[in-house]
């Protein structure tokens, strides 16, 4: 395996990237609450996120750190697809969409899921871990083509489409089908979309369910499973879906389970659900804040929240921002107060129509609109590559949720910003 190093070296001790500025040149709406000591502590340990009622317990001196200067090897697996053990139309489609080598995470799985071993990865969104659980399971379809071969669970709609997008170019021209089950939707279509045999099912829990419920989806059909972003659905309390799912899945042979985080606390459970998995872990895989410089803003009070919110928004800098509000209605008010101001806005939350989400987020991902004010849930996988902040207008409840959120932001090697409205 070759590794090349690229540097990396942008703490300037400032809030923005880019341009140097001296303490004089602090921006205004920063200049006059200064925030706690600066720490670099790490990541506490937590319950799991089940915490969703009452005040935040959050120390918010965690959440200010600033960006290290890291050294970062970047990976460079010394095969290529071409040279790999794949089926030759995979292959073909392999290269069509521009992968030449595996990422870390495909590098370290491919092997062990195509022989068919139970997989731990951990890695999070924008590793390539979609790629590390697809190319198997279609070079196994490819090989021996059954209908309700591999289900695939995912904590949401957003992060479902995507998987099943991915599907979709690595299958062209294969004749293998999938079908995407998401909670949001018209359930007669999936009812429809049932008579038709498809080679791997993606969904969200309660849809699956759903449909399992109404005896319209039958889980011992499914012989792989893969459980993506895992810690999520613990942390959105789909653990009992879960155990519900495995239960159901009586024929179920091999397992690959993603998560960004592994918790001391979500153990037991894996050890229930994974046979003599085999542990991948890559570099980028612990959810890693050190390329993100993180501030607090100590204000409480609404009205002035959101002045310096605008005060922020209005910086130059600003260009791409994801905000975070704790409540469907708040997530809605912040987003019209905001166009209200002239900021162009959209919002996302788990009362939306799917159409809906997926149209606003479009929208921020083309650059149609600046900002993107969103619910923790409905926020959860969003890929989008050049998110320069994001803002907790609400602190999180839970350290693993604020990693998430913040993760957003400083992907594919860039320094992110984030910041955090503290009372
Ligand atoms: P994921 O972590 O699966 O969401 O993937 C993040 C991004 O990396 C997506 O845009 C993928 O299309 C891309 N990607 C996945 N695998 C590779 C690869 N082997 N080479 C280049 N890009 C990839």
């Amino acid at each position: 395996m070759n590794n090349t190093r690229t540097k990396r070296n942008n703490s300037n001790g400032n809030s923005f990237g880019g341009k140097k500025k001296t303490n004089g040149s602090v921006p205004h709406w920063k200049r006059d609450k200064p925030t706690s000591n600066k720490t670099t502590s790490k990541r506490p340990k937590q319950g799991g996120g089940k915490n969703k009622q009452g005040p935040s317990k959050l120390d918010p001196r965690l959440l200010v750190q600033a960006a290290k200067s890291v050294e970062k090897q970047e990976f460079r697996s010394d095969r290529l697809f071409d040279e790999m053990k794949l089926h030759p139309k995979l292959k073909a489609n392999i290269k069509a969409k521009g992968y030449e080598r595996p990422s870390e995470i495909q590098e370290a799985t491919l092997d062990f899921c195509t022989e068919g071993h139970d997989v731990l990865g951990i890695a999070q969104t924008g590793t390539g871990k979609t790629g590390a659980f697809l190319i198997p399971i279609i070079d196994q379809l490819l090989h021996n083509k059954r209908p309700f071969h591999a289900l695939i669970v995912v904590p949401t709609r957003e992060l479902a489409t995507q998987v099943e997008d991915e599907f979709k170019s690595l299958t062209k021209g294969l004749d293998l089908f999938s079908a995407c089950f998401i909670g949001g939707t018209n359930i007669n279509r999936d009812l429809y979309e049932l008579r038709r045999a498809s080679q791997i099912v993606i969904g969200t829990p309660g849809r699956l369910l759903d449909l399992s419920t109404r005896k319209s989806l039958d889980f011992r059909k499914f012989n792989v499973l893969v459980l993506d972003e895992y810690d999520r659905m613990l942390d959105m309390g789909f653990v009992n879906d879960i155990k519900r799912m495995i239960h159901l899945m009586a024929n179920r042979k091999q397992t690959m389970l993603f998560s960004a985080t592994l918790d001391v606390n979500q153990q037991d459970l894996i050890n229930q659900i994974l046979t003599k998995p085999k542990t991948v872990k890559v570099s980028s895989g612990e959810a890693s804040s050190d390329n993100i410089e993180q501030d607090i803003i100590r204000m409480s009070n609404p009205k002035e929240k959101f002045k310096r919110l605008c005060e922020m928004l209005n910086h130059e800098d600003f260009e791409k921002v994801l905000i975070f509000d704790e409540a469907k209605y708040k997530v809605n008010k912040l987003s019209e107060a905001l166009n209200k101001e002239g900021f162009k806005t959209e919002a996302i939350h788990g009362n939306k129509t799917q159409a809906a989400r997926q149209k606003a987020l479009d929208a921020f991902k083309a650059g149609k609109v600046k900002v993107l004010v969103a619910t923790d849930v409905a926020a959860r996988g969003i890929d989008v590559m050049d998110i320069t902040h994001v803002i907790n207008f609400q602190i999180p409840m839970t350290y693993d949720s604020y990693i998430h959120r913040i993760g957003r932001t400083g992907r594919a090697g860039k320094v992110g910003k984030a910041f955090t409205f503290v009372d």
